[in-house]
């Protein structure tokens, strides 16, 4: 697949998936902006990022997204429209696991730290760069989705009931933007994968059981096909993307 002259920003670009992505997205010729929290991270991912396609260039913005507010928002925007002439993709994959703990022993500020990473970040994000990703012309936006979102489980608190308010997030968005955009928006569960979030709220499974970042490129990819543009789904787990883009 030739992702170049698309340009794609990705949250949580530092780490696990976010940091797979951003790589082999690079390799097809994407230009990738790493959104991050961590200057020394976002340096070493953007060292390993492929540079060799013609006019292909990356961004680092380091942004705290518990932090973000409108003036942030738009210097992300300002930021990404002063070396981009438009914007085809935004990965929403940053988000932080809280306190694995009862509703009743949740920290309010832990409460809300995870609420603003995983949940009032991407609405402030999206709402901000509807209009540089109207540019594109395949414009693209990937809410990253989990197994708790759909059913409330004992001690996964805030994180839990941040992925239920961001499935109503992707939700809203693909219904008010299907007939006045042409931005197709996904939200994808990748299920369980073997990074740092999964390890922190699994502590006693084996991570070598589990399927690998790389596993999920080809679900990620099909999100920026052509071929997607028709989907009439918004939302898909990966048991079954992985097997649709297999079969294709
Ligand atoms: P991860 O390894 O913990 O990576 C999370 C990324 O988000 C890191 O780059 C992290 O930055 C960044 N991040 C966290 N807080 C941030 C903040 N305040 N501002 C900016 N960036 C921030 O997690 P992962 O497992 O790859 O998860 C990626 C996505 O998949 C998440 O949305 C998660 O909910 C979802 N998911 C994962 C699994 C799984 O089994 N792994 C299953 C279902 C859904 P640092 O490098 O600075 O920590």
């Amino acid at each position: 697949m030739d992702l170049s002259h698309r340009t794609i920003l990705i949250t949580g670009a530092t780490d696990g998936i976010g940091k797979v992505l951003a790589v082999e997205f690079s390799k097809l010729g994407s230009n990738i902006i790493l959104l991050g929290r961590d200057a020394s991270k976002l340096d070493t991912v953007y060292d390993q990022l492929d540079h060799s396609f013609k006019s292909q260039k990356h961004l680092i913005l380091q942004a705290d997204l518990s932090l973000l507010n409108n003036e942030s928002a738009h210097e992300i925007h300002n930021a990404i429209a002063e070396e981009f002439i438009s914007l085809d993709g935004i990965i929403h994959n940053a988000a932080i696991l809280g306190t694995m703990t009862t509703l009743e022993d949740y920290e309010l500020s832990r409460w809300d730290e995870v609420l603003n990473v995983n949940l009032r970040a991407p609405f402030l994000l999206t709402k901000t760069l509807k209009t540089i990703l109207e540019t594109s012309m395949l414009p693209r936006i990937i809410f990253t989705s989990s197994g708790v979102a759909n059913m409330g489980r004992a001690f996964w608190g805030a994180y839990s009931v941040s992925k239920f308010g961001l499935k109503g997030l992707a939700e809203i968005f693909a219904n008010e933007l299907e007939t006045t955009s042409s931005i197709k928006v996904f939200n994808f569960d990748p299920g369980a994968t073997q990074t740092k979030m999964r390890a922190s709220a699994r502590p006693a499974e084996n991570p070598n059981t589990l399927k690998t970042p790389s596993d999920l490129v080809n679900c990620y990819l099909w999100f920026f096909s052509e071929e997607s543009s028709d989907s009439k789904q918004h939302y898909f787990e990966y048991a079954d993307l992985s097997k649709k883009v297999t079969a294709t």
